[in-house]
């Protein structure tokens, strides 16, 4: 059996979008799966509108993502030499012609047709000039496309999608349609052709928008005299309200570096996209690299259109909440060595890491993560929402503060005196520190409930989180303390 070959061929005119990860990922999928490549190609022809920063962030993308490829990055622009060569073999075999008609002709019987109600498809004029007018036309310096001449046949043109099944179209509804420019230029749908060709590619696996460039396609292969590959096209990723989606319509949202720069694990969005028009046909939603790599099959592809569920006017919508959703499982269940890492990265860019690896400290560090993952739904909430496991230097939400703290001035005299009970506790035990703080309350005549609300608030910042007395642990004494002693500051502060 060959070695299957698949490609990720993205135009460099923009980020990488969510539509093009996904694509990116389901050929990775299917190379993996079936012991075969994948290679990164970048389609950069459209000088005008690719960038080097476009392919900075489509490799770095996938890099993130952790699709990795087998070979490449190729760039098309070095393979002009073949473009052209491919194009003059097709001139030579009559499988293409030169076009001498200007865009001004172009035009006026595009006019006439379309006043005429007639098709409005080139009229083929140049297709059977003879060699002496071709000689005579270049000589004349008359400049000249080349367009691929759609074989006279009756029947059906088609090829057998891996997704949609047989499609099909007959020959005379194609146009003869462009491949060279005048100004020497090859154009997209050859290029794209020759390059496959000479990557030895097996499987297409691309948007349901170049549907129509493949029945182009399939034609030259066939000029080509090249084996046709397995082509399978995916629908389209639109928003709720069918609608593309582009950054210019939703914003960030739509870019995988969104994603990566807002604290989303890779694998999680990963499966995020897998599931994005894709199923096992079954309920099962979270998959391991190794499940996917198993499950995943080109047939089990909707057909109908992903849907990105963002409704941007939403504040609750920060994205589609299914993102959040596998964040959040991956977050809240991933082996927590694993999970350290990943926050390691936070607290360093916050410059809150203090070589949690390095002693027994690293016990600690795993511990506390393990305590105060639950809530959180990215890695960046490792940073804000609980940062006061890190640094003195968080922010005590005016919710809390107000209910669990300025409600009761007394604290500026009861939060203090418990501190001073802590300082003096034998052993700072998970016993010792509940009891302490019910004992005070007990003398006080108050509800043990409001010095451990108050508590949380200037030890955490938060209006809820794991349970008191394990957050008392995670921070430590000598930090609870000063913490509890310092509540007179917000007092001040009104
Ligand atoms: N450069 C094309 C794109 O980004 C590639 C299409 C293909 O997969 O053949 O849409």
């Amino acid at each position: 059996m060959t070695e299957t070959r698949l490609r990720f061929p993205p135009s460099p005119t923009g980020y990488l979008h969510i539509g093009g990860a996904r694509t990116a990922l389901y050929n990775w999928l299917y190379a993996k799966q079936t012991g075969g490549k994948l290679v990164l190609r970048i389609e950069d022809t459209d000088t005008g509108r690719s960038s080097a920063e476009s392919i900075k962030g489509i490799i770095d993308g996938l890099d993130w993502l952790g699709i990795d490829y087998d070979e490449g990055p190729y760039f098309q622009t070095d393979f002009e030499t073949d473009h052209i060569a491919a194009s003059q073999r097709l001139l030579t075999s009559g499988a293409a012609y030169k076009c001498f008609c200007s865009k001004e002709e172009l035009d006026a019987k595009r006019e006439a047709a379309l006043a005429a109600k007639k098709p409005l498809g080139y009229d083929r004029s140049c297709r059977n000039l003879s060699t002496e007018e071709i000689t005579a036309k270049d000589v004349a310096g008359i400049p000249s496309v080349v367009r691929f001449k759609v074989p006279d046949r009756n029947g059906l043109l088609g090829y057998d999608d891996k997704i949609f099944g047989r499609i099909e179209a007959a020959y005379s509804e194609i146009d003869d349609f462009v491949i060279v420019r005048s100004n020497g230029k090859p154009l997209y749908l050859l290029c794209n052709v020759v390059d496959d060709i000479r990557d030895r590619i097996t499987h297409i696996i691309r948007g349901q928008d170049h549907m129509t460039n493949t029945l182009k396609q399939v034609m030259l292969y066939e000029a080509l005299k090249a084996p046709l590959p397995i082509f399978g096209h995916m629908p389209l990723t639109l928003d709720t309200k069918k609608a593309k989606i582009s950054k210019r319509s939703h914003g960030e949202i739509v870019a995988v570096q969104f994603y990566r720069d807002n604290g989303f694990i890779p694998w999680a969005f990963n499966n995020f996209l897998a599931l994005l028009g894709w199923s096992a046909g079954n309920d099962q939603e979270f998959f391991s690299k190794e499940e996917l790599i198993r499950d995943f099959s080109l047939e089990r592809i909707n057909k109908s259109s992903a849907i990105f569920n963002y409704k941007k006017d939403d504040p609750k919508f920060i994205t589609d909440p299914k993102a959040i959703y596998f964040n959040e499982h991956y977050l809240r269940t991933m082996a927590i060595s694993e999970l350290g890492q990943m926050v390691r990265k936070e607290l360093e860019a916050e410059n809150l890491w203090q070589e949690c690896y390095a002693s027994d400290r690293k016990v600690w560090y795993l511990d506390t993560l393990a305590l105060i993952r639950d809530r959180f739904h990215t890695l960046k909430d490792f940073t804000s929402l609980g940062r006061a496991y890190f640094s003195d230097n968080f922010i005590v939400d005016s919710k809390p503060l107000d209910k669990n703290v300025l409600k009761f001035p007394e604290l500026q005299t009861w939060l203090p005196e418990l501190a001073a009970r802590y300082e003096m506790l034998a052993e700072f035990t998970l016993e010792a520190t509940e009891k302490a703080a019910r004992e005070l309350a007990e003398e006080l005549a108050i509800k043990p409930g409001i010095l451990i609300n108050a508590m949380r608030t200037v030890v955490t910042g938060q209006l809820a989180g794991p349970s008191m007395f394990d957050i008392v642990l995670a921070i430590g004494r000598e930090t609870v303390v000063r913490r509890l002693r310092d509540v007179g500051k917000y007092f001040k502060l009104v």
